[in-house]
């Protein structure tokens, strides 16, 4: 029953604006019981949107939109960064490129622990936004927003995850988010979780969707 309203609502296909491989697996496991099938933009060689916007929920629209433009697909896209209290929420919208181009996650890091030597408010927050337009013009598109809150080491621990996890210390656990197995880190990540309820909107509540 659920994948028919899947498929009444259109979204058996659905284009990910995003390249990012790790991101696409996780996002295939989710939403293939649901009938979903996803296909990367660049496979239909589609090229990344620009992110120039000042918040996430405007670059992770801005990247569906683009995506769903090129294809005719209804578009999933999420926008990601790391917030930290220090420093008034920066690197926020521009952690992937902290330090500047090319990106590089080591520069990043080290740039971030530069910018918090000497200060006792360690506090951040990873922050996921995520965009699902059935089409194009959608005006009105399902939007996800998530958090996972942590606190920045000065020394890294870990070799999983990606980009600032070796530096993300979660209290509660007493790892870092590289220390968690992949399993571990999508049950509580921010970007797991706002796909989880975005998995639980598109079973529960497909009459908001149509
Ligand atoms: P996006 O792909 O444009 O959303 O950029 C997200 C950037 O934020 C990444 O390049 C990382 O620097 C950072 N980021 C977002 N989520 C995570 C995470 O789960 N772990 C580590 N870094 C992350």
């Amino acid at each position: 029953m659920k994948r028919e309203h899947m498929m009444q609502l259109s979204l058996n296909r659905v284009v990910i604006a995003s390249s990012n491989t790790g991101k696409l697996a996780e996002i295939d496991r989710l939403l293939a019981p649901l009938g979903i099938r996803v296909v990367t933009q660049a496979s239909l060689g589609v090229t990344e949107a620009d992110e120039p916007h000042m918040t996430f929920v405007e670059n992770a629209l801005a990247k569906a939109r683009h995506a769903s433009l090129a294809t005719g697909l209804p578009a999933l896209a999420d926008d990601s960064g790391i917030c930290v209290s220090a420093l008034q929420g920066a690197p926020g919208v521009f952690s992937a490129r902290f330090a500047g181009e090319p990106r590089s996650d080591e520069r990043n890091n080290l740039k971030l622990i530069e910018a918090l030597q000497g200060q006792s408010d360690r506090r951040a927050y990873y922050c996921c936004v995520i965009v699902l337009l059935r089409h194009a013009q959608d005006s009105r598109p399902v939007i996800i927003e998530d958090t996972w809150h942590g606190e920045i080491i000065a020394r890294p621990a870990g070799q999983g995850g990606f980009g600032y996890d070796p530096y993300f210390f979660l209290p509660e656990l007493g790892k870092t988010a590289a220390e968690l197995s992949v399993e571990e880190k999508n049950r509580i990540s921010h970007r797991g979780k706002a796909l989880a309820r975005l998995v639980k909107l598109l079973v529960e509540n497909e009459k908001a969707l149509a």
